[in-house]
């Protein structure tokens, strides 16, 4: 693998679950799902991995989330000791998960900023603030485009409306054309007909600049929020 799509800048010992988690996200965009994809490891050992298979068209669950779907593997008794990695910052849906099974720890690739904010809220709720998962992330960098990248196309292409990517409008504009570019010109779709199986590498080369330029927003938007306290 390249260095220019090579996880191992991220953390060398995490690359094996990194590498996974890819996986899974870019499986579960070619299969009409979110485009997300997370593990639950124990001391660096994948429990279970799992990616979002939600596709309103054909009708799946809405709450087929990939960390939910990774956690339902597991007994629950494994839920307080698992550290679980996830290509997207969790959204509140999962993070209400995440916190009810006592999840210590999360790892995440990059940050979702629609609900960036319910981590830090929660966080503040007395007692059950206790219960949060620790959140490690965004990792950024080409690699982090990506990952926010594909979600937000897997969006666009379910028809969800405007109003949900005003901050990235704002904040990231280069990641939202991209992801419009990308639909425009099937950039992404192409490899849904070519069974592209394990090409979310190539699919980084192809868009390397593009996704260069827009990690360059994504870090910039990180510490604008930091600075408001908004993360
Ligand atoms: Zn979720």
């Amino acid at each position: 693998m390249p260095a220019s799509t090579d996880i191992t800048e991220w953390a060398a010992e995490e690359s094996a679950v990194w590498e996974i988690v890819l996986d899974e996200a870019w499986r579960s965009y070619l299969a009409r799902g979110w485009g997300v994809g997370a593990a639950a490891t124990v001391g660096g050992q994948i429990l279970s991995v799992a990616g979002n298979a939600t596709d309103p068209a054909c009708g799946s669950s809405f709450f087929q989330h990939a960390e939910i779907r990774a956690l339902s593997g597991l007994p629950s008794s494994v839920h307080t000791v698992v550290t679980v990695y996830t290509s997207l910052e969790p959204c509140v849906l999962c993070l209400g998960a995440l916190t009810f099974c006592r999840v210590p720890e999360v790892r995440f690739a990059a940050r979702d900023l629609s609900f960036s904010a319910a981590h830090r809220a929660l966080s503040q709720a007395p007692i059950l603030g206790t219960r949060v998962p620790a959140m490690q992330g965004p990792r950024n960098g080409r690699i982090g485009a990506f990952c926010r990248l594909l979600p937000l196309v897997a969006e666009i292409e379910h028809g969800l409306g405007s109003q949900r990517f005003g901050l990235e409008e704002r904040l990231c504009p280069r990641l939202l054309d991209l992801a419009v570019t990308c639909i425009e010109q099937h950039l992404l779709s192409q490899y849904r007909l070519a069974s592209g199986e394990r090409a979310w590498p190539d699919a980084i080369k192809l868009l390397a600049v593009e996704l260069d330029a827009a990690a360059q927003d994504l870090e910039a938007a990180e510490r604008t929020l930091r600075r408001l306290q908004i993360l």
